[in-house]
């Protein structure tokens, strides 16, 4: 399997934050069991959740899941509908509760707001740090974090996919678990699952199809979760029940199956991490040398491998930016409405040529608006149709 081949002929690059590019052979293997899968005669969307089939499909996925993440026994590895924000939800019912106890929150973003909004209709919540004033262009330092000793948990999402920015492993007090939104950085680069006591997400971005959302948690974190909650908030019954309470997402887990082999074939997280490494330079670098287009995000530390937001002065410019773009095949890079300007989202399934292809179409519509004469025909360009929206 190839990490990056482009789009085939009827095909465009996809920069949209998610829903977003899954790769080419993963969809082309779907594309055949969506009739017969494991030469059953019927297809993968067909076969029951509690059928041989599915069985075998589910063993191998986890299977792989944990081989891909080196995610340790004591961890499970659950499926849970509902995408992220039901997760937002469903961790402070399950931890946080009505009690005294608190949670620390870092407000880094949109979907981190979220994450805060959703856990004070449950209890009490205090925000460890916020970027919100400075527009959620930056992250806070170490030094800015103000810790909750004794905590329920601490949440923050490491890649804030609406403003680009990426928060480390942050320095939680002893023995506050780690709770981590990785719906946009999962398997995006190199992890080490011990330092976690949860990571979830939804699938959209890395993984698979939307709707379903993928959690690892430790065991010993598990333990601590109400029991007087709904059976489907509740984490400690989708672990009993191997993700399959209800009728699952079938579909939604035999394709994070396939991407998760998908990553093995191309190195495992290193190979992956190594691509997304080669992406984000070409893209960063142009931008940081481009006299139209300026990132959003100024200080290299806290950039997004995967989301790379910029703009240029106007608001007209982007616009007309993003429309010539789609008509050259280069879909997707408005940014959020939160944000404004482009958000270029290169997740793990789009390819290295995607990135250079955008960046020579920027330095061409630079040129062009700056009144400079391009110095570069690509080839691509020229030999590609024109789509017409
Ligand atoms: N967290 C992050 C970091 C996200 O990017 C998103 C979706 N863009 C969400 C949570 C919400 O995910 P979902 O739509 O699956 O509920």
């Amino acid at each position: 399997m190839s990490p990056s081949r482009p789009p085939p002929g009827d095909r465009v690059y996809n920069l949209s934050a998610g829903p977003s590019t899954l790769p080419a052979e993963v969809l082309m293997e779907a594309r055949d069991d969506l009739w017969s899968v494991m030469g059953s005669g019927i297809g993968v969307l067909g076969h029951s959740h509690r059928g041989e089939v599915y069985d075998g499909i589910l063993e191998q996925t986890i299977r792989d899941w944990r081989e891909v993440g080196g995610i340790p026994e004591e961890y499970e590895c659950l499926f849970i509908q509902g995408g992220a924000t039901l997760q937002m939800a469903m961790i402070p019912m399950n931890f946080l509760g009505a009690g005294g106890s608190i949670a620390d929150y870092f407000d880094t973003g949109r979907w981190a707001r979220d994450s805060i909004a959703e856990a004070r209709t449950v209890g009490r919540v205090h925000v460890a740090c916020s970027s919100a004033n400075d527009r959620y262009a930056r992250v806070p330092e170490e030094s800015e974090r103000v810790y909750t000793p004794g905590a329920s948990y601490l949440h923050y999402c490491e890649n804030n996919t609406v403003f680009g920015t990426h928060v480390d492993r942050p320095q939680a007090p002893p023995g506050v678990p780690i709770v981590c939104d990785a719906s946009s950085s999962i398997f995006s680069r190199s992890l080490d699952v011990r330092q976690f006591d949860m990571i979830y997400g939804g699938a959209q971005k890395n993984l698979g199809p939307s709707g379903c959302a993928f959690v690892i948690i430790k065991r010993s974190f598990l333990d601590r979760a109400r029991r007087d909650l709904p059976s489907m908030l509740r984490y400690d019954i989708h672990a009993q029940h191997e993700s399959r309470y209800n009728t699952p997402n079938t579909f939604a887990v035999y394709l994070m199956g396939k991407v998760f082999r998908w990553i093995q074939s191309i190195g495992g997280l290193p190979g992956v991490h190594a691509l997304n490494l080669a992406k984000a330079k070409v893209l960063y670098g142009y931008l940081d040398r481009s006299e139209l287009f300026r990132p959003t995000v100024v200080n290299r530390r806290d950039r997004s491998l995967v989301n790379v937001t910029f703009r240029t002065a106007s608001p007209e410019t982007d616009a007309r930016f993003c429309r010539e773009a789609e008509l050259a095949g280069l879909s997707g890079l408005r940014g959020h409405p939160e944000n404004g300007g482009m958000r270029a989202s290169m997740y793990n399934a789009f390819p290295l040529e995607g990135a250079q292809r955008l960046v020579e179409f920027m330095a061409a519509f630079e040129a062009s608006a700056l009144g400079r004469r391009s110095t570069r025909v690509t080839p691509w360009v020229a030999a590609r149709p024109v789509r017409r929206s």
